[in-house]
């Protein structure tokens, strides 16, 4: 058994920004990744993807975007350089093609076993993100077997989609824009609209993130939010990095049948719910909310934008069709864009709550030396984000360095203290 002070599981942006920080402090660790670095966004992601978040929104601890285009869109392939060479940059301890297959409580710290080796660690990270498992509504299974079903996470472009129409069930940041992208292939588009994020992709002059990181709302704390499960449960934005808008009104405009929340299944007939104006009504009133705040934050910095406020026309949608027939419909695929859980089959030790997830207090668990980073809304609203794990990434570092530093200072004292600080 190999020995290691903390062993990080996951070298996507959260295992390395970890990593980075333990370097900074000396920390011995290693970083245990199953693919390569940055593996979800050589595997996972469809080809024409480009990020939702500006170039200058990269930031990570001790590293940022050096490049000529901050205001622009990385691809994917370009994330995937941004991430090797940080981890060039630290020569960060990453042991590639290594998949933990148990973490369990072993004497005096936790039993990592890989497919490669096994290791004893004081502290263990788990940086695995938040896409281990696709989740697709239990009406997936009542869908004739004959229509082609994949999930967001292995659509790769419109070439690899059967002849036909396509049914995209999801309306948050995948699925607006797989829909735009197989609509503008010419493909009949049908898209199952649930709860959603309508954003504009420039507000008063100026990217909207670059907005919702000045006035604090990426950044904002689950404990300055009324409702943490709801927060945590938030649908990503839909926004696109590609130049072209991607809500609803403009994949309306462009020939995209909208319909509500997708309920049932059988066969070939669908049954959606009678929801659609009020979803799309209740994402229009959580961003007019929104821009009132960027608003707010204007006036009170005292500042002028450079130009007048400009939101979005407001978007209403008839109802859409309570049932559609597949056949009729043309439509020979559907794409699942209902989002991800994490998933953690590996993991033997008790801190699983009873949904199978990590419960935590900033990444922090009840099991001495074990951690999770990336998690949504782990810390602020920006922790899944490239460029919001750093700063959950140094404390969760500073607590493996609290841990060590205690544990030095008791093994320095006699028994008698120790005893005391059990
Ligand atoms: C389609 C899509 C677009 C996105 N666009 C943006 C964007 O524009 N901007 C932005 O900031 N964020 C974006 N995100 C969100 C976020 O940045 C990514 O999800 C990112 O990949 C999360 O990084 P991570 O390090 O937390 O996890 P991941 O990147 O998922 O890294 C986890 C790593 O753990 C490895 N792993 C898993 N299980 C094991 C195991 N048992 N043993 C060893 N290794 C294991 C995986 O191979 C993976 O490499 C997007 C997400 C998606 C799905």
């Amino acid at each position: 058994m190999h020995a290691v002070e903390t062993l990080v599981v996951g070298a996507g942006q959260a295992g390395l920004a970890v990593s980075r920080c333990l370097t900074g402090q000396g920390a011995d660790h290693v970083v245990v990744e199953r693919g390569r670095i940055a593996e979800r966004w050589r595997s996972s992601r469809w080809e024409s993807l480009r990020l939702l978040t500006p170039n200058w929104m990269s930031r990570l601890p001790a590293w940022s975007y050096p490049g000529p285009d901050p205001d622009g869109y990385m691809t994917a392939p370009e994330l995937v350089s941004y991430l090797e060479d940080y981890a060039g940059s630290f020569t960060a301890p990453v042991h590639e093609n290594t998949t933990v297959e148990l973490v369990e409580a072993a004497d005096g710290g936790l039993r990592v076993v890989t497919d490669q080796r096994t290791w004893l660690a004081r502290n263990v990270v788990v940086a695995t993100g938040t896409e281990n498992r696709a989740w697709v509504p239990p009406a997936a299974s009542g869908i004739d077997p004959e229509i082609h079903q994949l999930t967001a996470g292995r659509y790769r472009g419109p070439d690899q989609v059967p002849d036909g129409g396509v049914l995209v069930v999801g309306a948050s940041a995948s699925g607006v824009q797989i829909a735009d992208e197989l609509r503008r292939a010419g493909r009949p588009v049908v898209i199952s609209v649930g709860r959603h994020a309508r954003l504009p992709r420039r507000y008063l002059g100026r990217d909207i993130l670059w907005w919702m990181d000045r006035a604090g709302v990426l950044g904002q704390s689950i404990d300055q939010v009324p409702d943490a499960r709801s927060a945590r449960r938030a649908p990503s934005l839909q926004l696109s990095g590609r130049g072209y808008p991607v809500g609803l009104d403009a994949l309306a405009a462009g020939g995209v049948r909208l319909a509500g929340r997708l309920v049932a299944a059988d066969g070939r007939r669908l049954g959606f719910a009678d929801d659609l104006p009020a979803t799309i009504g209740g994402a229009q009133a959580r961003m007019e909310r929104l821009l009132h705040t960027i608003d707010g934050y204007l006036a009170h910095r005292g500042g002028e934008a450079a130009v007048p406020a400009d939101p979005p026309a407001p978007f209403t949608a008839p109802a859409g069709p309570v049932e559609l027939d597949l056949r009729r419909a043309g439509i020979s695929t559907v794409i699942w864009a209902t989002g991800y859980q994490p998933a953690y089959p590996w993991l033997r030790v008790p801190v699983l709550d009873r949904h199978g997830q990590i419960a935590h207090s900033r990444g922090v668990t009840s099991v001495p030396g074990l951690y999770v980073l990336g998690l949504k809304f782990l810390h602020r609203r920006n922790s899944t984000f490239v460029d919001g794990v750093a700063s959950d990434a140094r404390f969760v570092a500073a607590h493996v360095m609290m841990r060590r530093m205690t544990a030095r200072a008791l093994a320095a004292v006699g028994p008698d203290v120790r005893d005391l600080s059990a």
